[in-house]
């Protein structure tokens, strides 16, 4: 089965945010709930990469990846939280589809998601933001790029799951791709 986020939803969930983030101009601080927050451009991200890979080389990507890994279970918690507030034993889907839905209220691309099995594909027809970003400022990489957002997937899919994924990146728009497509399968 594929699970799409509902235009209506996404558009909810960004409401949502914006109702509900303060700014305290005193001290610059930004808060959505009580939860510190920052607006960032997606070249931060894309500056990572590149400038790790400038210090690191190719190990720039699995950097990125454990990076990304810790926020995608920390979500995890924060949607636990949300959807035990709509229902008593919220559906394991929901979980996917709340997490395709939040994924594009916060920019970073309209996703689908697909399980076979065990297994979990993630695609961004569009493309993710690094990948985005690379093809747009530099040559193209020799392999996906955007593994901080690799990295998110995995963590919320381990959480959810309850057993160790790991994520592949396997088509990427920085590397020339039409789209960038992820595979999760267990260890
Ligand atoms: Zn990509």
């Amino acid at each position: 089965m594929k699970i799409t986020p509902d235009p209506i939803k996404i558009k909810q969930i960004h409401d949502y945010y914006k109702a509900n983030t303060t700014l305290d101009p005193e001290r610059g601080f930004l808060q959505f709930d009580n939860v510190p927050i920052i607006w960032a451009r997606t070249s931060l991200l894309y500056h990572m990469l590149w400038e790790v890979q400038a210090l690191v080389g190719d190990a720039a990507v699995e950097v990125m990846h454990r990076i990304g890994k810790p926020y995608g279970q920390n979500f995890f918690e924060m949607s636990a939280n949300h959807l035990s507030k709509e229902s008593q034993s919220p559906a394991k889907d929901d979980f996917l589809e709340y997490l395709a839905v939040e994924t594009a209220a916060i920019g970073w691309g309209n996703i689908s998601i697909e399980r076979e099995g065990d297994d979990i594909k993630i695609s961004c027809e569009n493309g993710f933001p690094v990948g985005l970003l690379t093809k747009k400022n530099r040559d193209l990489a020799e392999y996906p790029v955007d593994t901080y957002f690799l990295g998110y997937f995995e963590g919320f899919i381990t959480a959810w799951q309850g057993k160790d994924y790991r994520g592949k990146e396997i088509e990427c728009v920085g590397k020339g791709d039409k789209r960038c497509l992820m595979q999760f399968t267990p260890k």
